[in-house]
């Protein structure tokens, strides 16, 4: 059976990067809530008695998807998975205990980031349309020039919808970091390391879970 993994961490700590690599290594489905909703931000939420009509109004607020609209997103990908690596849910303790009746965790992981870095990768984030290679304007540049002029930033990833997004994650998704911590099943990983590192780190982890 398909080891059952989650990883936990901020705004721009690295999940999606780290998630990326682990699904393709260890054979796992990469469940993450954010590209999902991106994809579909215009769908029609309306009829889920939600305060706004499509998931586009509260991401480029750097508000929280109602967790109607979530949950049934990771239900419906966790349901079609074997093994699998969760990236950027649950963000609410409601969600964390949604999750606990939907599923079994083999492992929980936290990628460890002070806020002045997160700050600093999410407002320098760049995106390559055509291959969703991630970039970033001080640390690394793509060499290719045509590459570099098609890159494009995130809606979410300004300056102030970055706070936003912080603000969030504090208020609402630091309490989920707790509780697992207070199970006694969260692994820290340092996420300042460079992405090699915290992939050895993670490896490791998945490996004895
Ligand atoms: P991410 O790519 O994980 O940073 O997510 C981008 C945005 O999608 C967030 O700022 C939220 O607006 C929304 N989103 C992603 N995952 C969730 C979730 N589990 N619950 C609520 N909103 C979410």
């Amino acid at each position: 059976m398909g080891k059952h993994i989650l990883l936990l961490g901020a705004p721009g700590a690295g999940k999606g990067t780290q998630s990326k690599r682990l699904a393709e290594e260890f054979d796992l489905e990469h469940v993450t809530t954010g590209d999902a909703l991106r994809a579909n931000k215009d769908m029609d939420i309306g009829h889920m008695d939600t305060e706004f009509d499509t998931p586009r109004a509260y991401m480029d607020a750097g508000e929280l998807v109602p967790d109607e609209v979530v949950n049934e997103i990771v239900k419906e990908a966790l349901s079609n998975a074997d093994g699998y690596v969760l990236d950027g849910y649950p963000r609410n303790i409601d969600q964390a205990e949604y999750l606990t009746s939907i599923t079994d965790l083999d492992a929980v992981l936290y990628l460890d980031v002070s806020e002045e870095e997160l700050v600093r990768r999410l407002t320098g984030r760049r995106l390559d349309p055509e291959t969703d290679e991630i970039y970033h304007t001080e640390f690394d540049m793509p060499d290719d020039e045509e590459v570099r002029e098609r890159l494009v930033q995130r809606d979410d990833d300004t300056e102030e919808t970055v706070r936003e997004r912080l603000r969030v994650y504090e208020e609402n998704t630091e309490p989920v970091v707790e509780h697992y911590r207070d199970e006694g099943v969260l692994v820290e990983i340092d996420g300042e390391q460079s992405p090699d590192d915290v992939f050895e780190d993670v490896a490791d982890t998945v490996d004895s879970a």
